[in-house]
């Protein structure tokens, strides 16, 4: 299995409830986002109303679930979590909104998966803190109208494309989340070593923090089986020589890319003459799901240059062609 996934896998969980910063200052990088939140949360107390509903875009392991819980707590109220997938029926729907106490957010991951008649409830209850509810059938049918406690609600999404028009509009605040910097990730890093407490020196953590592709879920998931190398084989401290030693053994190379990064870009230079190749071919010839490469290992490639998505399709770049060590020319 990969390591270097952003998927959200059952070893990160204890971990991550572990590490997880409590307050917006404690919180590293995502500057704009975490800036513009700062101020609606301090409008809002001041006001004595709930923040504005809030949606959260970006790939995977982020930091969206961490901020909602941010937002929760710098706002004195309670969090609420579900997902997409989970709500099946409108009733289900309901029965959580009418749960919330005055105030709560209610953190709706992968929202973009909501069925059509469960989203439609939340349209009245993100607009008008009401739900509509039909009692009785056919002719005699009638629809009474409920009042909810007023409530935020923060959506994440993986891409903010995939929500409906009406959805998108009922959000206040629409805020996109970057991929971290190495230094950002550095300091996430010796963060989290501290709180597990194992030793990490400047290089160890520069080079973790270079591996783990912009992103804090891999960053500590990286650091935790490292821990493990350097437990085991050396004296207990992550060096830059330990994390090396331990990073090439993962298959997670210099740039945090592993086999399954490697094989689709070598397949669009080997087979694809480099490219353009469109999305869906790309993605059949690798075996992969074509929504997964776009909203999981592309942004990465793209984000450093190894990949072009261009009209025609994709291009690997030269960077890609050097890093493979393919020549140009071909
Ligand atoms: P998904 O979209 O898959 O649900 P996510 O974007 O919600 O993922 P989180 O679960 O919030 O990601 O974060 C993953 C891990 O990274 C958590 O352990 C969290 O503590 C850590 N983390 C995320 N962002 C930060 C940050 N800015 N500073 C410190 N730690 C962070």
């Amino acid at each position: 299995r990969r390591i270097i996934t952003t998927e959200n896998l059952e070893e990160d969980q204890k971990i991550e409830n572990h590490l997880r910063p409590q307050t917006l200052d404690d919180y590293v990088g995502q500057e704009k986002a975490k800036e513009m939140l700062k101020i609606y949360i301090s409008a809002a107390k001041d006001r004595g109303e709930p923040l504005d509903h809030v949606l959260f875009y970006g790939p995977p392991g982020l930091g969206k679930t961490t901020l909602a819980g941010i937002i929760a707590n710098e706002m004195g109220v309670n969090l609420k979590v579900t997902s997409g997938p989970a709500i099946e029926k409108p009733g289900d729907m309901a029965a959580i909104l009418n749960s919330l106490q005055e105030g709560d957010v209610l953190f709706v991951d992968e929202i973009h998966r909501l069925n059509r008649q469960v989203e439609e409830v939340l349209y009245p209850a993100m607009e008008d803190f009401a739900i509509d509810i039909m009692i009785g059938k056919g002719a005699s049918a009638r629809s009474i109208r409920l009042d909810l406690p007023k409530f935020t609600l923060v959506g994440a999404t993986t891409r903010a494309g995939m929500l409906t028009a009406p959805l998108r509009d009922r959000f206040g605040v629409i805020n996109r989340l970057e991929f971290y910097t190495v230094e950002e990730l550095q300091t996430i890093i010796q963060r989290s070593a501290t709180v597990l407490g194992v030793e990490i020196d400047e290089r160890g953590s520069a080079e973790l923090a270079r591996r783990s592709r912009g992103t804090p879920r891999l960053a500590n998931r990286l650091l935790k089986r490292v821990r493990d190398f350097a437990q085991v084989k050396f004296d207990g401290v992550i060096t830059g020589d330990v994390a090396d030693f331990a990073l090439d053994l993962l298959d997670v190379d210099k740039y945090g890319l592993d086999h399954v990064d490697r094989n689709l870009l070598s397949t669009m230079i080997t087979r694809f003459a480099g490219g353009p190749v469109g999305l869906e071919t790309l993605a059949a010839s690798i075996g992969e799901d074509a929504g997964t490469i776009e909203d999981v290992y592309e942004p990465y490639l793209l984000k450093n240059g190894f990949l072009l998505r261009t009209p025609r399709g994709r291009v690997a770049t030269e960077l890609a062609y050097g890093h493979l060590g393919i020549s140009l020319s071909k």
